[in-house]
């Protein structure tokens, strides 16, 4: 399997370089040359594996590079963080499905890719006889999943940015309480955006990226989309299971990352109806799917910190898809958004899109109510996140159709805005035992480029 560009300047790389490049060197994003499409047969098998054998079998299609024994090795040591047996639960609250992505060991769905990321890092670096240096930007819960994923690996060095005070007070615990010599976290004085652009600036100088050997570890690294791609299957043969059709995902989205893995999972032919995108007030993308109006607006600060993005990294991976696979399309579009701040579409573009998705933009005052009634009804508490993909589904569901919401993290993350909602704290589990008091250390700096450029220059091996 090899991986191209959707900006169609590179010459076609194997599994293991697209992981070590990150962001493709033309600016682009890394894709398969083709996504391997799955018999009836096939999936009739995969059915009845446990999660640990049908994530080794959907990457191993797409990792063609890595000897089978070492890449089941590596999938098997990723989920033995996982507190729960079954690594991605699927339960049932009020006729909704709820698909549980919050058991890894920093109580985010990101610990599903993360986990799996650094032990590849850490196994293609040995190889390589290599070093590298992560940089990467956080709205929160990257950042916290990701250093976990590599803290006190020898050969690795991670720089994370996150905008200062804008992440819970438990994300920036989880992230800042990390005192391995190789982890540095930086409080950038900005948004989320800030942080990104910073990062992306960074990448694209390349004589910097050499130098320093940088590596990515946000969603726009092909192998953590790819590790989100197997909790769609696994979620469906459950509901399959217990007699669901017509499958709706809702998704929780921020950066794309998560419902591009749901839209690889439907490409592969796998019968998902559709992917319902919900937004919460930064909702560019609900109105890019509802109204085809693509436009950067300003970022708003919400209950929902990890989905307060207006440039989604992942979406032109979408979008080479729906350009047919046209690179010059994409360099096209991405110039128009450069120059203008949106990007416009023709009518059958969006007709397309319509098909594919269907979108809710959900606000602060319904998500709050929705964690409350949620837990009215059921006893359950749900995160701000899971609550807005929640609130969407009820709000899209058609009569015949199954609804699976993706719980993308654990309420005691985001404990305040539930005790809001609920008046009810969410009790921590034993991974935050603990953690108001243990030492932390941070540095905080201006949105300043050339100033981060030099602090990692400063502490890079
Ligand atoms: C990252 C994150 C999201 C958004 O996921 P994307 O892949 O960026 O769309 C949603 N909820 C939580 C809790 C997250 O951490």
């Amino acid at each position: 399997m090899r991986y191209i560009s959707t900006r169609g300047k590179i010459a076609p790389i194997g599994f293991k370089d697209a992981v070590m490049m990150g962001l493709a060197t033309d600016g682009g994003l890394l894709l398969p040359e083709r996504i391997p499409t799955v018999s009836r047969e096939e999936l009739a098998v995969w059915q009845e594996l446990p999660y640990r054998e049908l994530a080794f079998r959907i990457i191993s299609l797409f990792a063609t590079d890595i000897p089978e024994a070492d890449l089941k090795r590596l999938v098997d040591r990723s989920y033995d963080s996982f507190e729960h047996r079954e690594i991605t639960p699927v339960v049932r609250e009020d006729g909704v499905y709820i698909l549980e992505l919050f058991h890894g060991p920093t109580l985010a769905f990101k610990d599903v890719a993360l986990q799996l990321l650094g032990n590849l890092f850490e196994y293609l670096l040995k190889e390589r006889g290599q070093r590298m240096n992560i940089v990467g930007a956080t709205s929160g819960d990257t950042g916290s999943a990701a250093i976990c994923g590599v803290r006190g690996k020898e050969n690795i060095n991670i720089f994370i940015l996150h905008p200062h005070g804008k992440t819970s007070p438990i994300q920036a615990r989880q992230m800042t309480t990390v005192l391995d010599a190789n982890v540095h976290n930086i409080a950038v004085e900005g948004t989320f955006d800030d942080c990104q652009n910073i990062v992306k600036a960074l990448f694209s100088d390349l004589s910097f990226k050499e130098k320093y050997a940088l590596g990515a570890v946000n969603s726009i690294n092909w192998a953590r989309v790819l590790a989100q791609v197997v909790y769609y299957f696994y979620a469906w043969f459950r509901v399959a299971d217990a007699g669901g059709a017509n499958m709706v995902f809702s998704v929780p989205t921020g950066n794309f990352g998560d419902i591009f893995a749901g839209y690889v999972a439907k490409r592969m032919g796998f019968p998902i109806k559709r992917l319902l995108l919900a937004t919460n007030e930064n909702n560019i993308l609900t109105r890019f799917i509802n109204d085809g109006d693509y436009s950067v607006d300003q970022v708003r600060q919400t209950v929902s910190p990890s989905m307060d993005i207006q440039v989604a990294s992942n979406f032109e991976r979408y979008l080479y898809y729906l350009f047919d696979e046209n690179p010059g399309r994409v360099r096209d579009a991405f110039s128009q958004l450069a120059a203008a701040g949106r990007i416009d579409f023709t009518p059958q573009e969006l007709a397309r899109v319509r098909e594919e998705f269907a979108s809710r933009s959900v606000n602060q005052v319904e998500t709050l109510e929705t964690i409350a009634t949620f837990r009215e009804k059921t006893g359950y508490l749900l995160d701000p996140h899971t609550a807005v993909g929640v609130r969407a589904a009820l709000e899209c569901a058609g009569p015949d159709e199954t609804l699976i919401c993706l719980a993308t993290a654990h309420p005691a993350k985001f404990g305040d805005a539930v005790e809001r909602a609920t008046g009810i704290a969410p009790p921590f589990p034993p991974a935050l035992a603990g953690i108001e008091k243990l030492p932390t250390r941070c540095e905080v700096m201006a949105a300043d480029l050339a100033k981060i450029r030099a602090f990692i220059e400063g502490k890079a091996r």
